[in-house]
């Protein structure tokens, strides 16, 4: 199990707190459905302290994470009275370490020095795109030597190190996005996440939008892009710890999304793309004629990305390979990233 299947993060939402201005896309309150107010530290002892009741039993690292908003850029004494608030839990032994999010322009040594007394082990940083005419167009207000230079500093003082990027972002496309996360991939991040852009309401994206000035991303476009953006980072070894917007009630509720391409199991989608092109080049390299039945074998954890959506993929290779019958079969023997395909008559012929 990699070092994140038994972490549980006790989150600490600091809507829009600490950023210079706001970015095009941005409504941190949006996405939560928390109002926009700035939590005093008790107010955040006492969060961390129910939130901690969840905790289940088998959970090994408990991380507290201040994240939405630009945690390096509140007032010093103010970020002191955060980490000393989230500390007190880590010498009661409740917690074991600190993490927050902040922008790449917010990471220098006299900032660092801030977290030495605070046991905070992992930054996130927004990189967003390394194409620094998205990043303008995105009204980002840094660029992407902002990032590799955070980077570098955040890896001379040894933190974890996780890099978040949006795709669909204004002035931005399919290569561009390639070429962003091969940059951000060349500076070996601990992990990433990967967000698509959607127009959310009280935004200037959203003015953009309803001008005609932006068009999101498709759903089945940007799931091929995050597809091929995650292979990249996979063959990098470098983690994909999430893929889409958290799903929320609130986003259901509400009309929040204008537009983009959110689904609530995007991340379930993406693998399953995978799964399908695994097993779509397996088929046809195996010649199998219209007659043939056939099993694929899988991991028992990846049967639901094998089959998709509403058994999707089942139907889509049953078409595309005029197969009249198609079993999905659970192996333990089969990697959970690998597809096995076995087609029936050849076999029984030998
Ligand atoms: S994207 Fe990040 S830096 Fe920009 S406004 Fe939102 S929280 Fe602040």
């Amino acid at each position: 199990m990699g070092r994140f299947g038994k972490l549980f993060i006790v989150p600490v939402f600091l809507p829009n707190i600490g950023c210079p201005h706001k970015c095009v896309f941005c409504n941190q309150s949006a996405i939560t459905g928390v109002k926009q107010k700035t939590p005093s530290p008790e107010e955040i002892g006492l969060h961390i302290n129910r939130f901690l009741n969840y905790k289940g039993k088998n959970r090994s690292l408990v991380q507290i994470s201040f994240f939405g908003g630009n945690f390096l850029g509140l007032k010093t004494d103010f970020i002191k009275s955060l980490l000393r608030e989230a500390t007190k839990f880590v010498i009661d032994e409740r917690v074991d370490s600190i993490r927050f999010s902040t922008r790449p322009d917010t990471i220098d040594y006299e900032r660092l020095n801030i977290l030495k007394e605070f046991p905070v082990t992992t930054v996130e940083i927004g990189v967003q795109s390394m194409d620094d005419k998205v990043l303008s167009l995105s009204e980002r207000g840094h660029t992407s030597s902002d990032t590799e230079k955070a980077v570098s500093i955040l890896k001379e003082r040894n933190y974890e190190i996780g890099l978040q990027m949006m795709i669909g972002l204004p002035g931005d496309n399919g290569a561009g996005a390639l070429y962003s996360a091969k940059r951000i991939a060349a500076l070996s991040p601990d992990f990433v996440r990967i967000y698509p852009t959607l127009v959310l309401k009280n935004t200037i994206l959203s003015r953009w939008y309803k001008k005609g000035k932006y068009t999101p991303l498709s759903l089945e476009q940007c799931i091929t892009l995050v597809k091929d953006i995650y292979l990249i980072f996979k063959e990098k070894k470098i983690q994909v710890i999430r893929m889409g917007i958290q799903a929320s009630e609130h986003f259901e509720r509400e009309s929040t999304i204008l537009a983009g391409p959110y689904h609530p199991a995007f991340g379930h989608l993406v693998h399953s793309e995978i799964f399908l092109d695994m097993a779509s080049s397996l088929i046809e390299s195996e010649e199998i004629d219209c007659r043939d039945s056939v099993e694929i074998k899988v991991h028992p954890q990846s049967i639901s990305k094998m089959r998709g959506l509403k058994n999707r993929n089942i139907e889509i290779l049953k078409t595309r390979f005029h197969i009249k019958s198609l079993k999905v079969i659970p192996n333990f023997s089969v990697k959970k990233d690998k597809v096995s395909v076995i087609p029936i008559r050849r076999l029984r012929r030998f």
